[in-house]
């Protein structure tokens, strides 16, 4: 039976990457929607070659360039946040969510709807709005399956396996681009030194995410969304090799670590194909030739975001939402070379302060229109706070 299959964020990395899987067996999917941003050509070039039914830009003045790569296939071209919601709701068997940042939320919602299988690279939806993701999941009998490498492989890991037996989950981190860097020289870090990863070919945002260690302490909240877990089991660890993606131990004292090469086909592939296994076109490790992995544990000195997670944990509610919108409103200031590398996480940190009244107000129960107000606050004063900070 041919699949349908729309891909949200498709000209990103997980996007081309899982391209590269489909375009390994044309005959078993239909594309019914691609989505993209800025990269127009890109976009339209995959459209074209996969035949999709429709090309949506986030960005409305892209539309006419967009119309124009297009003209003559009879592929449908759309643009702006609307139009993105609206492409997920038509009908596909298998939907990656795989836009960047917030902006992934909607569409991946609406996706729900359908009550198809949502393939989940987007882990803000899960920072920002877990509850309301797994609740709307439940309602419409949708399955989410997870695309971050960590909870793939915890997910694996729990194949056949009863959640009541697990004592702890731990996911691994490279330790990013600056991991053996002297502490005192991380202020100072560029752009360019931020941006490169030392085991993973990964988006730039992402990537610089890595070295600041937020992508992992969004992946730990993720982890407590995805597996109902208790924040006081779930435990990072540092792995340079980037091998093992994450371990479940269980009550018995077994540790079941999922290992793999460093190459996102493998979690894409699997939630292309689960249940099934299939072939996939990844290195095979020959661990003879590794010889050794070694592991150590993270300093909360070099990776304050961590801590943050932890504390975003204990608060519940929107405190994802603030934590995630001064994230990447952080990022968007680094990136602007508006703030120095360190200085992401004192803008976290004192957005999250900052908004800790209104945050208490909020109370523990939310709905999507207060995750987006309290995004928006959140962006707002991250700013203000960012700009205090400018270099
Ligand atoms: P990229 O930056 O490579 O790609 C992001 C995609 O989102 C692109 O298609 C981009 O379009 C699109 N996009 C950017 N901004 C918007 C917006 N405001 N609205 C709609 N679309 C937008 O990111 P990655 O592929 O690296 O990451 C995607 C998601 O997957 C993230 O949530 C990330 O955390 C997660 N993830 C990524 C991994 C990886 O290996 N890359 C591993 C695990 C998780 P365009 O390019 O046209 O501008």
């Amino acid at each position: 039976m041919v699949r349908r299959v729309s891909i949200f964020g498709a000209t990103g990395s997980i996007g081309q990457n899982t391209l590269d899987l489909i375009a390994r067996a044309p005959d078993e999917y239909s594309v019914v929607a691609l989505t993209g941003a800025r990269n127009i050509d890109q976009l339209a070039a995959d459209a074209i070659r996969f035949g999709a039914e429709i090309a949506v830009t986030c960005h409305d003045e892209l539309l006419g360039d967009l119309r124009t790569a297009l003209a003559g296939t009879g592929i449908e071209a759309a643009a702006g946040a609307e139009a993105l919601v609206e492409a997920a709701d038509r009908p596909a068997d298998w939907i990656m969510s795989a836009i960047v940042g917030a902006a992934g939320l909607a569409p991946g919602f609406r996706a729900l709807r359908q009550g198809t299988t949502l393939a989940l690279a987007n882990k803000e939806s899960l920072v920002t709005a877990g509850p309301l993701l797994m609740a709307e999941a439940a309602r419409h009998g949708a399955r989410i399956l997870p695309v971050d490498s960590e909870h793939s492989a915890v997910f694996q890991a729990l194949v056949g396996e009863d959640m009541a037996a697990v004592e702890r989950i731990v996911i691994t981190a490279s330790g990013g681009a600056f991991r053996d860097w002297p502490l005192e020289d991380l202020p100072n870090a560029t752009l360019a030194e931020a941006s490169c990863h030392p085991n993973w070919a990964m988006g730039q945002r992402i990537t610089i995410d890595s070295a600041s260690m937020f992508n992992k302490s969004l992946e730990l909240i993720e982890t407590r969304e995805y597996f109902g877990i208790d924040p006081a089991r779930i435990e990072v660890l540092v792995h340079p090799e980037s091998l093992i993606h994450a371990l479940v131990g269980f009550r018995d004292g077994a540790l079941m670590a999922h290992v793999g090469p460093p190459d996102m086909r493998h979690a894409i592939g699997y939630a292309l194909h689960w249940p099934d296994r299939r072939h996939l076109p990844v290195e095979r490790l020959d661990l003879a030739a590794i010889g050794q992995l070694t592991f150590r544990a993270p300093d909360e000195a070099r990776w304050p975001a961590l801590r943050l997670a932890r504390e975003v944990m204990q608060t519940g509610g929107l405190a994802g939402a603030v934590f995630n919108a001064a994230k990447e409103r952080a990022l968007d200031a680094f990136i602007a070379g508006e703030i120095g590398f360190t200085r992401m996480a004192e803008v976290v940190e004192a957005t999250l302060n900052g908004l800790s009244g209104e945050l208490a107000a909020s109370g523990g129960g939310f709905d999507l229109e207060a995750v987006a107000d309290m995004d928006h606050l959140a962006r707002e004063r991250a700013g203000a706070e960012a700009r205090l900070r400018a270099a």
